[in-house]
């Protein structure tokens, strides 16, 4: 199916990212395995991780999802018009940051369950409930350690007095591993404060688990693990993640081949200096599509300390040559039998071939930020 953009049509020469839908669920099935009883959500937040966060949320529905998390309550509201089916209704949907009182009736009509992080989220939530004259579920998130977004544990008498007060119906308890990926003493000081914050609620569901988080263990599983990236086959730092499919394929079509002669250069800046004849591919990507230019062949600062991105061309590693410019991208193809590459045929930027992992080192980021940077006229193809 191909779905969105409406620059795109499914012969164009646009940029294309393909969702494996199928490695998309066995990933989720392969991370609801590590951790018996605990449940497996999903982070859908950023659109899906800019894979399109409907379609991604129904395949995960179908493997078995049923909690997945969003950041604003705006994503809630798209998501759960996604979800829309008779069954799909018992999807739990939370919000992840920000909650306003002029955001409550949105929660209440598409039933999204808040994540509430001070004081004044509480009471925003609190009164919004007391307008609308119902109650609803809501998450609490404990600050345990990363200093971003949580109520402090010595806020839990005013929290619970709240709940006392019948103003409050906590369905689960949150917080957030800094380091999970790292082996550090962090994440295990942050699960043990978590514990002792969750003696406070007996009885309330608990979570604190991001994809690096549930490859550690029950100990950290708790109730209910939250992963993202590692959905998407990104790599979430943990040594058994090798198990977890690639998901998303980017790829975009050469547009034109030329043969340019030794002492020449390519591209922006003449960054690029041929030393040889080379073969060149220029091929309709851009940092305008979410490419990044930091992986560029030469130019950028970074290739002072490692090399740059490779693409994939029938059957060949290339590198990328000279800088990457806003719509187009040039590739080193001399290595690929001549009569193999043409105008019309599509290069892989990331997929089974190319990890998004090595094109992240390679432009000094990290393979969320190539997935929900791509851009609006990359067609997305499920
Ligand atoms: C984004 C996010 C996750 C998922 O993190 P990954 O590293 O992608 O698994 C889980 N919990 C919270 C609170 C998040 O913000």
């Amino acid at each position: 199916m191909a779905a969105s953009t409406a620059l795109a049509s499914s012969n164009s020469r646009m940029p294309r990212v393909t969702i494996d839908t199928e490695a998309l669920k066995a990933n989720w099935r392969t991370l609801d395995a590590l951790n018996g009883k605990a449940r497996t959500g999903a982070a859908v937040k950023a659109d899906g991780y800019g894979l399109g966060a409907g379609l991604v949320a129904e395949a995960l529905f179908e493997a078995g999802c049923r909690d997945f998390f969003v950041a604003w309550v705006e994503e809630g509201v798209s998501l759960r018009a996604s979800l829309d089916g008779a069954d799909r209704r018992d999807a739990r949907i939370y919000v992840l940051q920000g909650l306003a009182l002029a955001d409550v009736p949105a929660c209440l009509e598409a039933g999204l369950i808040p994540v509430l992080s001070n004081l004044a989220e509480i009471a925003a939530w609190g009164e919004g409930l007391e307008r609308a004259g119902c109650s609803a579920p809501a998450a609490l998130q404990f600050e345990t350690g990363m200093n971003r977004l949580g109520l402090d544990a010595a806020e839990i008498p005013i929290v619970k007095a709240a709940q006392a007060g019948g103003a409050l119906d906590i369905r689960l308890l949150m917080s957030h591993l800094a380091s999970a990926d790292e082996g550090t003493e962090q994440r295990e000081a942050q699960r043990l404060q978590f514990l002792a914050i969750c003696e406070n609620f007996p009885g309330v569901e608990r979570s604190l688990a991001n994809s690096a988080g549930s490859f550690l263990g029950e100990g950290y599983a708790f109730d209910l693990t939250r992963p993202g990236i590692a959905l998407y086959g990104g790599r979430a730092g943990a040594p058994s993640d090798g198990k977890l499919k690639p998901v998303a394929t980017l790829t975009a079509a050469i547009l034109q081949v030329r043969a340019a002669k030794a002492g020449e250069a390519a591209g922006y800046g003449a960054a690029a200096k041929l030393a040889r004849d080379t073969r060149i591919a220029t091929v309709g990507l851009g940092y305008a599509d979410g490419y990044p230019r930091a992986a560029s062949g030469a130019g950028v600062p970074l290739r002072e300390t490692r090399p740059g991105a490779m693409a994939f061309v029938a059957g060949h590693m290339v590198p990328v040559l000279g800088r990457v410019s806003m719509d187009l991208t040039l590739l080193d193809v001399t290595s690929v039998p001549t009569d193999l590459v043409e105008p019309g045929m599509r290069a892989e930027f990331f997929g089974a071939n190319v990890s998004i992992d090595a094109v992240a080192d390679a432009a000094g980021t990290i393979a969320y930020e190539l997935l929900t940077g791509l851009g609006k006229r990359v067609e997305r193809v499920y």
